[in-house]
């Protein structure tokens, strides 16, 4: 069935629906992907128009630039539905500005933010039986954009690919995790393009998180790249710290990716009169307050598992446990931002958009 809702997207409907197929009740993340995704060409300097159309492989050259020199930026949000059936995204501008931020780093052409928020609501109402309600159930929107030119010349492209693509996903929870500071690797550089949401940033971490792993962590708390002094990410999260009752955050940087989760919590302490010290975090003063029994909570913050509690880190041939909390920050953080996502809480801050 084909037909054009407005000027600017065409839609290409799936004759028949593959949810029937889908297990909701064991979801693997990521696996699984909805009927439909968002499409639109950078051809000739301009945005052709947009189209939604059935899920399923693209056909590229093997010489387009993404797979040389890897120029794919991507963003990571949520739908969320209510008890009502309404749907709800979280702070989707954020996710908008930042695409087109990380695209600027990579020498990629900005979105038009018509075609983001119009290809959004047209996917999301399409495939909407596809975000089920309940408390931690969510459509993830995986939104991207690749160099699609083909040519092995080493430069910038000159044609590209937006895509959306959607994956439901059940309440994400790993159990605590062990982390391992890092004293050689960095995940970014000053100067390089860390605070970009870039394939490459990724590509680099696995090998360092590997050999984490192979010590008994499952992540790596990242470090700044000039003295590995400064506690700056937890694996692809932001991370906090708390000592007695205050929390510690590094500020973003060109190194440090500016995450929404991250802003968002801070301006929920701040009105819950919980005091945040953004600063640059020394991993010695972690390291003393652990062993003082002052340091309580670690958590990693991120659209995916919202808040990801640490239960020990390792730094030096030294492992650190952290006590389990009651009434942890982690857990209230948690709740109040889950709470504003599932139109349970007054939206104070007017976050909610509804689709
Ligand atoms: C996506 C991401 C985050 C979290 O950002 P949110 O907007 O909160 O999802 C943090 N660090 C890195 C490196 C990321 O890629």
């Amino acid at each position: 069935m084909k037909n054009t809702i407005s000027q600017t997207l065409e839609i290409n409907e799936v004759s028949e629906s593959k949810i029937g197929q889908v297990d909701f009740e064991n979801l693997n993340f990521g696996k699984i992907f909805t009927d439909h995704m968002f499409v639109c060409d950078y051809i000739n300097g301009e945005w052709q128009t947009p189209k939604i159309v059935p899920y399923g492989p693209l056909t590229m050259e093997p010489s387009a630039r993404v797979f040389h020199y890897g120029q794919a930026v991507f963003e990571g949000m949520k739908a969320y539905k209510d008890d009502q059936g309404d749907t709800f995204l979280f702070r989707p501008d954020e996710n908008y500005k930042r695409i087109n931020k990380s695209a600027e780093r990579l020498a990629m052409p900005e979105f038009p933010k018509e075609y983001f928020f119009d290809g959004l609501n047209a996917l999301l109402k399409l495939d909407n039986n596809w975000i089920k309600p309940g408390f931690g159930n969510s459509l993830y929107i995986r939104p991207f954009v690749i160099a699609t030119q083909a040519s092995v010349s080493a430069s910038e492209a000159d044609e590209y690919k937006f895509l959306i693509i959607c994956s439901p996903a059940q309440s994400y929870y790993s159990g605590d995790v062990s982390v391992l500071v890092a004293e050689k690797f960095s995940r970014s550089a000053s100067g390089g393009f860390g605070y970009a949401k870039a394939a490459g940033n990724y590509a680099g971490q696995f090998y360092p998180t590997n050999l984490a792993k192979q010590q008994g962590y499952q992540q790596v708390i990242w470090t700044d790249s000039n003295t590995h002094e400064y506690m700056e990410e937890a694996g692809t999260m932001n991370v906090f710290f708390r000592v007695n009752d205050t929390l510690l955050t590094a500020p973003i940087s060109d190194r440090i990716l500016d995450g929404v989760t991250r802003k968002s919590l801070i301006a929920i302490a701040e009105k819950e009169g919980i005091k945040v010290d953004v600063r640059p975090v020394k991993v010695s003063e972690i390291v003393e307050a652990a062993k003082n029994r002052s340091l309580k909570e670690i958590f990693g913050a991120g659209t995916a598992a919202v808040v990801s509690p640490v239960k020990a880190f390792g730094y030096q041939g030294e492992h650190y446990e952290i006590q389990k909390q009651e009434n942890s920050y982690a857990d209230y953080f948690k709740k109040a931002l889950m709470d504003i996502q599932y139109n349970i809480s007054e939206d104070t801050f007017g976050w909610r958009y509804k689709v």
